[in-house]
Protein backbone atom coordinates (compact mmCIF):
# COMPACT_ATOMS: atom_id res chain seq x y z
CA UNK A 1 0.00 0.00 0.00
CA UNK A 2 1.39 3.42 -0.65
CA UNK A 3 1.60 5.86 1.58
CA UNK A 4 2.65 9.63 2.11
CA UNK A 5 6.11 10.17 3.94
CA UNK A 6 8.47 12.47 5.22
CA UNK A 7 11.72 11.83 5.70
CA UNK A 8 12.49 14.31 8.17
CA UNK A 9 9.54 12.86 10.33
CA UNK A 10 10.48 10.22 13.52
CA UNK A 11 7.60 7.99 12.85
CA UNK A 12 8.10 7.91 9.04
CA UNK A 13 11.47 7.21 10.22
CA UNK A 14 10.71 3.98 11.87
CA UNK A 15 7.70 2.94 9.63
CA UNK A 16 10.64 2.08 7.10
CA UNK A 17 13.08 1.21 9.43
CA UNK A 18 15.36 3.92 9.38
CA UNK A 19 15.12 4.09 13.49
CA UNK A 20 14.55 1.03 15.61
CA UNK A 21 11.37 0.23 17.69
CA UNK A 22 10.22 -2.24 20.29
CA UNK A 23 7.66 -3.24 17.66
CA UNK A 24 4.67 -4.72 19.13
CA UNK A 25 2.63 -5.85 15.53
CA UNK A 26 2.20 -4.03 12.45
CA UNK A 27 -0.28 -3.95 9.32
CA UNK A 28 -0.57 -3.04 6.00
CA UNK A 29 -1.88 0.36 6.84
CA UNK A 30 -0.51 0.75 10.73
CA UNK A 31 2.02 -0.40 13.68
CA UNK A 32 2.62 -0.36 17.03
CA UNK A 33 5.34 0.17 19.17
CA UNK A 34 6.47 1.03 22.94
CA UNK A 35 6.84 4.75 23.73
CA UNK A 36 10.41 5.83 24.48
CA UNK A 37 9.53 8.06 26.67
CA UNK A 38 6.68 5.66 28.57
CA UNK A 39 4.87 8.00 31.20
CA UNK A 40 3.35 4.61 32.82
CA UNK A 41 4.39 0.76 32.18
CA UNK A 42 3.65 0.08 29.02
CA UNK A 43 2.69 3.31 27.43
CA UNK A 44 2.77 1.93 23.93
CA UNK A 45 1.79 4.00 20.41
CA UNK A 46 -0.74 2.66 17.64
CA UNK A 47 0.28 4.48 14.44
CA UNK A 48 -0.49 5.05 10.92
CA UNK A 49 2.20 4.23 8.34
CA UNK A 50 1.42 7.20 6.23
CA UNK A 51 2.37 10.26 6.84
CA UNK A 52 -1.32 12.44 7.98
CA UNK A 53 -0.44 14.66 10.98
CA UNK A 54 -3.76 15.01 12.26
CA UNK A 55 -7.42 13.67 12.49
CA UNK A 56 -8.95 16.06 9.72
CA UNK A 57 -6.66 15.12 7.20
CA UNK A 58 -5.77 10.85 7.56
CA UNK A 59 -8.38 8.95 5.22
CA UNK A 60 -11.61 7.34 7.50
CA UNK A 61 -10.63 4.00 6.72
CA UNK A 62 -6.64 4.18 7.93
CA UNK A 63 -8.20 6.15 10.98
CA UNK A 64 -9.96 3.29 11.44
CA UNK A 65 -7.38 0.68 10.97
CA UNK A 66 -5.20 2.78 13.98
CA UNK A 67 -8.35 2.27 16.18
CA UNK A 68 -8.27 -1.13 15.60
CA UNK A 69 -5.17 -1.67 15.89
CA UNK A 70 -4.68 0.83 19.36
CA UNK A 71 -7.46 -1.85 20.33
CA UNK A 72 -5.24 -5.03 20.12
CA UNK A 73 -2.46 -3.80 22.01
CA UNK A 74 -5.05 -2.24 24.63
CA UNK A 75 -6.39 -5.88 24.84
CA UNK A 76 -3.05 -7.63 25.29
CA UNK A 77 -1.96 -4.85 27.78
CA UNK A 78 -4.94 -5.43 29.75
CA UNK A 79 -4.65 -9.23 30.39
CA UNK A 80 -0.46 -8.93 29.92
CA UNK A 81 -0.27 -6.29 33.25
CA UNK A 82 -3.67 -6.25 34.53
CA UNK A 83 -3.65 -2.13 35.18
CA UNK A 84 -6.77 -0.78 36.86
CA UNK A 85 -7.50 0.73 33.28
CA UNK A 86 -6.40 1.87 30.25
CA UNK A 87 -6.66 5.37 28.46
CA UNK A 88 -6.32 5.71 24.75
CA UNK A 89 -5.12 9.72 23.43
CA UNK A 90 -4.73 11.04 20.53
CA UNK A 91 -3.57 14.57 20.35
CA UNK A 92 -4.07 16.98 16.99
CA UNK A 93 -1.91 20.13 17.25
CA UNK A 94 0.51 21.39 19.50
CA UNK A 95 -2.21 22.93 21.32
CA UNK A 96 -3.28 20.12 22.28
CA UNK A 97 0.06 18.37 23.17
CA UNK A 98 1.18 16.81 20.44
CA UNK A 99 4.99 16.43 19.68
CA UNK A 100 5.36 14.17 16.59
CA UNK A 101 2.97 15.43 13.97
CA UNK A 102 2.58 12.43 12.33
CA UNK A 103 -0.91 10.56 13.34
CA UNK A 104 -0.82 8.25 16.54
CA UNK A 105 -2.73 6.58 19.26
CA UNK A 106 -1.41 6.46 22.95
CA UNK A 107 -2.31 3.58 24.33
CA UNK A 108 -1.68 4.36 28.48
CA UNK A 109 -2.16 1.75 30.93
CA UNK A 110 -3.18 3.43 34.42
CA UNK A 111 -2.10 1.81 38.08
CA UNK A 112 -3.34 2.95 41.15
CA UNK A 113 -1.63 6.13 42.54
CA UNK A 114 0.44 6.75 39.26
CA UNK A 115 1.25 10.09 38.31
CA UNK A 116 -0.92 10.90 35.28
CA UNK A 117 -3.30 14.00 35.19
CA UNK A 118 -5.33 13.39 32.32
CA UNK A 119 -8.84 13.05 34.34
CA UNK A 120 -11.04 16.53 35.83
CA UNK A 121 -13.86 17.25 37.64
CA UNK A 122 -17.29 17.67 36.11
CA UNK A 123 -18.74 21.41 35.98
CA UNK A 124 -22.15 21.71 35.14
CA UNK A 125 -22.05 23.92 31.51
CA UNK A 126 -24.13 27.19 30.76
CA UNK A 127 -27.07 25.26 28.63
CA UNK A 128 -27.38 28.28 26.13
CA UNK A 129 -23.62 27.79 25.44
CA UNK A 130 -23.88 24.39 24.70
CA UNK A 131 -27.02 25.04 22.79
CA UNK A 132 -25.25 28.07 20.38
CA UNK A 133 -21.89 25.68 19.89
CA UNK A 134 -23.98 22.45 19.36
CA UNK A 135 -25.86 24.59 16.41
CA UNK A 136 -22.35 25.80 14.69
CA UNK A 137 -21.09 22.01 15.02
CA UNK A 138 -24.33 20.60 13.28
CA UNK A 139 -23.76 22.74 10.75
CA UNK A 140 -20.76 21.96 9.86
CA UNK A 141 -21.43 18.17 9.48
P1 LIG B 1 2.46 13.29 21.19
O1 LIG B 1 3.06 14.26 22.19
O2 LIG B 1 2.73 13.76 19.78
O3 LIG B 1 1.03 12.97 21.44
O4 LIG B 1 3.22 11.92 21.41
C1 LIG B 1 4.44 11.62 20.82
C2 LIG B 1 5.02 10.44 21.59
O5 LIG B 1 6.06 9.91 20.81
C3 LIG B 1 5.61 10.83 22.94
O6 LIG B 1 4.97 10.09 23.97
C4 LIG B 1 7.08 10.47 22.80
O7 LIG B 1 7.61 9.91 23.97
C5 LIG B 1 7.08 9.47 21.68
N1 LIG B 1 8.31 9.46 20.92
C6 LIG B 1 9.00 10.54 20.45
N2 LIG B 1 10.09 10.13 19.77
C7 LIG B 1 10.07 8.77 19.78
C8 LIG B 1 10.94 7.78 19.24
O8 LIG B 1 11.95 8.06 18.59
N3 LIG B 1 10.61 6.47 19.46
C9 LIG B 1 9.49 6.12 20.17
N4 LIG B 1 9.27 4.81 20.33
N5 LIG B 1 8.66 7.03 20.70
C10 LIG B 1 8.95 8.34 20.51
ZN1 LIG C 1 5.57 10.90 9.52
Amino acid sequence: MSHPTDGSCIFCRIVVGELPCFKLLEDEATIAFMDINPVNSGHALAVAKGHWPTIDVIPPEVLAAVAKTAQRVAKAAMTTLEPSGVNLLQSNGVGAGQSVPHLHVHILPRFPGDEVRLNWTYKPGDKAEIEAIWKRLTAAL
